[in-house]
């Protein structure tokens, strides 16, 4: 990671930068904030190098270990939905992967708090969080489907990956005007936006998405 160039921008970059932008604009994204913290974030870094030429085409990429690193499109989404109701101030993400969808988080909310089971993809999303210099990021190797009570309640929670049914764990886990967004489902999965008030749990479907599952245990 101590060759990542973070300045590699260039004229041509950023016309390719404002080109995605564009077209998460087309596609629905209205989020001002998160439109410029996408057009800003290094997407690059979060891949391979034999990737990187397509760093920022709207398209999901392999990070290894069997995992994906989603669609640009999906990442405004998601962050979209968790900002959409006013500013958060803990948020938790499940699915650290490559480090990408919490380096955007980390840009628009006070605390993030990102859990992985894979060791060897936290260790290198640890390494570009460093480089890119966040300080608001704590980052846990674990199972988050159990979420991760120490560090609870959140007003905010992102799963990045897809569960069959919605952990009870990360419910109890969310505060009282909380939202929780997270895809649902085995063959046919659904981005749900979960979020809690006085009077109950409301459950909204989003729109079909297609996730790696959520699985159980960590590894290392
Ligand atoms: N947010 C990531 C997306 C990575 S793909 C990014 O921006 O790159 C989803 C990730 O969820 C994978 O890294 C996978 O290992 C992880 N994952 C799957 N089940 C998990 C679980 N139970 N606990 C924590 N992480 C999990």
């Amino acid at each position: 990671m101590n060759d990542v160039d973070l300045r590699g921008i260039g004229m041509t970059s950023q016309r390719t930068r404002d080109r995605l932008i564009q077209r998460l604009r087309e596609e629905g994204i209205t989020s001002a904030a998160v439109l410029d913290v996408i057009r800003n974030v290094p997407r690059h870094i979060f891949v391979d190098e034999a990737l990187s030429h397509r760093a920022y085409e709207d398209t999901a990429l392999p990070i290894g270990h069997g995992q994906t690193l989603s669609q640009p499109y999906i990442v405004a989404r998601m962050t979209e939905l968790l900002l959409a109701d006013g500013p958060r101030h803990r948020v938790l993400e499940i699915g650290t992967g490559s480090g990408y969808q919490t380096t955007v988080l980390a840009q628009l909310v006070e605390q993030v708090f990102s859990v992985e089971r894979i060791r060897p993809l936290q260790e290198k999303a640890r390494q570009r969080l460093r480089t890119l210099k966040l300080q608001n990021v704590q980052l846990k190797h674990a199972d988050g489907g159990m979420g991760w009570p120490e560090q609870g309640p959140f007003d905010g929670i992102l799963v990045t990956a897809a569960p069959e049914s919605v952990p009870p764990e990360l419910i109890e886990q969310l505060a009282p005007g909380g939202r929780l967004v997270i895809p649902v489902g085995g063959e046919k999965q659904e981005l749900m936006l979960i979020s809690k008030d006085e009077e109950g749990v409301n459950v909204e479907r989003v729109e079909p998405v297609r996730f790696v599952p959520l699985l159980a245990g960590a590894i290392r």
